[in-house]
């Protein structure tokens, strides 16, 4: 694999933010996903900064934390996608549009998935917790059961999406969007119903997941 300072210098933090779904307006600048922001705070060029949280770093932080995947994840995807492989001259413009014409709604569905999934996970995480047994009781909750079931399913598709090869990731988005992805929406639509907004603030992204 390559190293971080390669992928660096190939790929532009606003690049990758632009091809990961961030809409970014004039300037470089953009609406902050790491905290609540209501008017563009988000800086990008080759690094990012906001001027509302204080949120900086390079293509791989933004990348690892916009998608909620592992810094040396976010690494491998930015390889991948980017078609950065060693001993080659790494720009990222070296990309796979010839191959796959329809990349951009490709991309857009990747992303879907990839929230989704991350969302379900969040919610799966803090069931685990909320709802484990207690000495006390031989009654286990359901939510609890479906944490213990679903989490490593949703790590493993979490997995292949990150570090795939892009065909895998092609076949692997269209049967996700067939039924698992809806279910899952449905699932974190009624859970929100449920208990409202409950955290507003701070528990975001951050110190969520490691592998
Ligand atoms: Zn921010």
């Amino acid at each position: 694999m390559i190293d971080f300072k390669t992928i660096r210098a190939a790929v532009p933090t606003i690049q990758a933010a632009k091809d990961y779904g961030l809409d970014v307006g004039r300037h470089g600048m953009a609406r902050c996903p790491f905290h609540d922001d209501h008017s563009p705070s988000l800086k990008l060029d080759d690094r990012f900064y906001c001027f509302g949280c204080g949120a900086s770093g390079d293509v791989i932080d933004f990348t690892a934390r916009y998608l909620g995947i592992s810094p040396h994840s976010a690494a491998v995807k930015l390889c991948q996608d980017y078609g950065l492989s060693p001993g080659e001259s790494n720009t990222y413009n070296a990309y796979i549009h010839q191959s796959y014409p329809n990349i951009r709604r490709f991309r857009e569905d990747e992303l879907l998935c990839i929230h989704i999934l991350g969302a379900y996970r969040k919610l799966l995480e803090d069931w685990k917790e909320r709802y484990a047994p207690q000495p006390d009781s031989d009654i286990w909750d359901l939510r609890f059961c479906e944490a213990m079931k679903s989490l490593s399913t949703v790590d493993y598709l979490l997995d292949c999406l990150t570090i795939g090869t892009l065909e895998q990731r092609v076949a692997m988005v269209d049967s996700l969007l067939v039924s698992i992805i809806p279910e899952m929406q449905e699932r974190l639509r009624k859970e929100d119903n449920a208990h409202g907004r409950a955290d507003q603030s701070g528990s975001g992204m951050g110190g969520g997941q490691e592998n």
